[in-house]
């Protein structure tokens, strides 16, 4: 991430002194106004409009939209938490989006719980394209008063789109979304990353295709809960079962989780439907043992405390980065480094003293 990007990406935890909790905010005119309360009240009302004008309040990088936004979190914190957070992964094209329309359809079925689809997608940084967001994705899902379908926060670093996704998370659950699905696509760290703010983890995969061809890193199969073959429909059916056993044979030399849970595989189909309800009661199955050995809140206060400290090093990293002083040592250390001159140790240190001295207080 460069400079001037992490300048104008400053988390919301990392911001200066907070305004007070009647502020008016005076989002963008053409909208008009709301004040701290209304978007609380609407959010816990479940006003769909407002949760998505909140939404775009934590998303956004200009300082009073995340002084509120973060105020609004704050608020809904209390009444948040009771869902159940599944993440879903997959390589493009294994069919992600449309296994989440199939099962986010089958969720609100009989209309008692809403669910919420948001989306974590670091590509959209890298290459200025995303892979997941730019298709119109899930349109009779978004369709439906029951559902609320986000895409991914589109700027940023990997860890500054997971605080704003894990914010918007909150607020969902706020507005009464007891189901919640975030999905993501295997790049870079972005499986790790969704795996901390979920409950229960869902790798989507093909067969047919080899493992490394799918991404099918070990890491990735040692985070799922459940590996669902997807397209196990028509001339495809025989060759996905297949594929489902060797998944299971795969899981079966994974070391045993702390979660207790044995992760299992599946086959589905998005097009026929094949699978759906399975694979949801699977998601039950495991949130009713955890649940019942502890092991539900025991990760959700590990993921909050971990999410503490991501928020730490992102703040000084920001911070770090922004300072005026390290931006005009770091060039020259930079250059001493690749000349060979002093080791990448030593203008690391030495950047870190710089910051040190400038940030004790009274020094800036
Ligand atoms: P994503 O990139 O992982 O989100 O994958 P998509 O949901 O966009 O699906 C990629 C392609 O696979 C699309 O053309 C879908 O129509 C197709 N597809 C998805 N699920 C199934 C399925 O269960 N069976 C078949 N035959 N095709 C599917």
């Amino acid at each position: 991430m460069n400079v001037k990007e992490s300048a104008s990406h400053v988390l919301p935890g990392c911001l200066p002194p907070e305004p007070p909790l009647e502020t008016v905010h005076r989002a963008s005119g053409r909208r008009g106004t709301l004040s701290l309360q209304q978007y609380v009240d609407g959010i816990l009302h479940g006003d769909r409009t407002i949760l998505a004008r909140a939404i775009t309040l934590v998303e956004s990088s200009r300082e009073t939209d995340r002084a509120i936004a973060e105020q609004i979190v704050e608020e809904c914190l209390p009444h948040s938490g009771n869902s159940i957070r599944v993440g879903i992964t997959g390589v493009p094209g294994a069919g992600k989006s449309s296994v989440i329309e199939v099962l986010g359809n089958y969720l609100i079925s009989d209309r008692v719980k809403k669910v919420a689809v948001l989306a974590i997608d670091p590509s959209s940084k890298v290459s200025g394209g995303s892979i997941l967001g730019d298709k119109t994705r899930m349109n009779s899902l978004s369709a439906s008063d029951m559902a609320f379908v986000r895409p991914s926060p589109s700027r940023g670093t990997l860890g500054g789109v997971a605080q704003r996704t894990r914010e918007t998370m909150l607020l969902c659950e706020a507005a009464g979304y007891e189901n919640i699905l975030v999905e993501t696509v295997g790049v870079g760290q972005s499986e790790t990353t969704v795996h901390d703010m979920v409950d229960f983890f869902l790798l989507i995969s093909l067969a047919g295709a080899g493992d490394e061809l799918q991404g099918m890193k070990r890491g990735v199969m040692e985070l799922a809960d459940l590996v669902a073959i997807n397209k196990a429909d028509g001339a495809n059916t025989r060759a996905a079962e297949k594929a489902r056993t060797e998944a299971q044979n795969a899981l079966h030399y994974l070391p045993a989780a702390l979660s207790g849970w044995t992760p299992r595989a599946l086959t589905c189909s998005a097009q026929t439907g094949k699978g759906i309800a399975e694979l949801w009661n699977c998601v039950i199955e495991y949130a009713v043992m955890t649940k019942s050995n502890g092991w539900f809140a025991l990760a959700r206060q590990n993921q909050t405390q971990k999410w503490m400290h991501e928020i730490i090093r992102e703040c000084l990293r920001q911070r770090f980065e922004a300072h005026p002083a390290i931006k005009q040592r770091k060039d020259a250390l930079e250059k001493e480094v690749l000349e060979g001159r002093i080791t990448s140790f030593r203008a690391a240190r030495d950047l870190l003293q710089t910051y040190a001295g400038i940030s004790e207080p009274g020094s800036t």
